[in-house]
């Protein structure tokens, strides 16, 4: 789960870590009233998206009048805001933060994540901030330092002394350094962040640190004890389909493709998307319903899949270990006449009560193309779906 970049600074806020006053608008009178509180001379208008590149694509801007705070906040409210991270479609801005501004001396990188390759947390430094850092990442490699900590004895001085070293900090900044970085670590564990990316972390006019930017990511699995955290939620900035289905514990991830994907077990929609691939075609979706699908969750994810417009044509691939490939196929046929399904389903099924499961589709009545392995399945979708077209 994501949250605004003004709600992160909140969040940092509360961990003492170092950020610019500001307050959040939601119309252009509250985006003056929150100019006025603050005083100026100089304000940031920001973008509220769940996004980066906000400052190149127009979603961040230095005023020094509240006219201008006004005019755009004005703009940015109701746009739509294209950045690198957005895609083509961008995203449309709901809020707005009103920041008091930074004198900015430098721009430095700082983040934190989960290395699940080491089960260690990471923090990733560089002297190139306010850039992409994939992109320093491939052209100036050598600028960026990695140190993980381990959660067993935690964080220390010494990471920290290592990290303001390598972010060219001296002095007192060294001690602000190590301060911010005990605290980003602890904000981190305390609310099972997976990502907390400050970008950039600034050195002011007057030698001090400052997170000017914040992006944080939280693991869903640890929500049910971030209750704080879950009120962040702006639904708003969620796609509708993979709302819906976490209403019905489904795990539904939109993808770019044509065909639609209801699979159980996340290896198996592993399997199901690259094997699509192989055969030539692209995934429109990952659909997991999981190991205890009814009826009813099985119509839900039909649906889901069907509400997706770019949706050619739908693969099912169940394994029925747990679960009996008859309820499954009952499921697939009520959820195709209630839906009346107007693209090609190939459906395979494999596992407890198969035959069963098999002879429910063939007497639908229900164009329905059974398959016999994941092979099969893969090549008649994607072979039904090119005839379709
Ligand atoms: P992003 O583009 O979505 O990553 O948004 P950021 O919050 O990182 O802002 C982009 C850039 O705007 C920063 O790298 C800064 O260069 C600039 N910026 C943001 N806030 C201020 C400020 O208070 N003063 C000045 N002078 N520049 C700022
Ligand atoms: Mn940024």
């Amino acid at each position: 789960m994501n949250i605004h970049e003004y709600q992160a600074k909140q969040v940092l806020g509360s961990f003492g870590v170092p950020v610019p006053r500001g307050f959040v608008a939601f119309s252009a009178d509250e985006a003056v009233a929150a100019a006025e509180k603050l005083g100026g001379p100089v304000w940031v208008v920001k973008a509220q998206i769940h996004a980066g590149g906000r400052g190149k694509g127009g979603g961040v801007k230095v005023v020094s009048s509240i006219d201008e705070v006004r005019a755009e906040a004005t703009r940015m409210l109701g746009m739509t805001l294209v950045t690198h991270q957005t895609g083509p479609e961008g995203k449309e801005v709901g809020r707005v933060y009103i920041e008091e501004g930074s004198d900015i001396a430098r721009e430095l990188y700082l983040s934190a994540l989960v290395d699940r390759a080491t089960s260690r947390i990471s923090f990733i430094a560089s002297t190139e901030g306010g850039m992409d850092i994939e992109e320093v990442a491939e052209k100036t490699p050598e600028k960026i330092l990695t140190i993980s900590v381990d959660p067993a004895s935690g964080i220390s001085g010494h990471h920290g002394r290592q990290i303001a070293f390598a972010l060219g900090l001296e002095g007192e900044q060294v001690k602000q350094a190590n301060a911010l970085i005990g605290n980003l670590y602890k904000a981190f564990v305390e609310k099972d962040m997976s990502l907390l990316e400050i970008n950039p972390l600034v050195v002011t006019g007057a030698g001090d640190l400052i997170c000017l930017d914040a992006k944080m990511n939280f693991d869903s699995n640890a929500l049910y004890r971030q209750k704080d955290i879950v009120e962040l939620r702006d639904l708003a900035e969620e796609d509708p389909a993979e709302i819906e289905a976490s209403k019905y514990d489904l795990s539904y991830i939109k993808l770019d493709g044509k065909i639609g994907c209801m699979v159980n077990g996340a290896g198996l929609a592993m399997a199901t998307m690259d094997i699509i691939k192989l055969y030539g075609s692209e995934p429109a979706n990952f659909l997991d319903v999981g190991g205890g699908a009814t009826r009813e969750k099985v119509t839900e994810a039909f649906k889901i899949i069907l509400s997706d417009t770019n949706v050619e044509g739908i693969l099912v691939n169940i394994f029925g270990g747990i679960m009996r490939c008859d309820i499954i196929a009952e499921g697939v046929v009520a959820a195709a006449k209630e839906l009346s399904l107007d693209v090609p389903l190939v459906v395979r099924l494999e596992g407890t009560n198969v035959d069963e499961g098999k002879e429910i589709m063939a007497n639908s009545g229900l164009p329905i193309i059974a398959a016999d392995d994941l092979n099969d399945a893969a090549e008649k979708i994607v072979a039904a779906v090119k005839e379709a077209a």
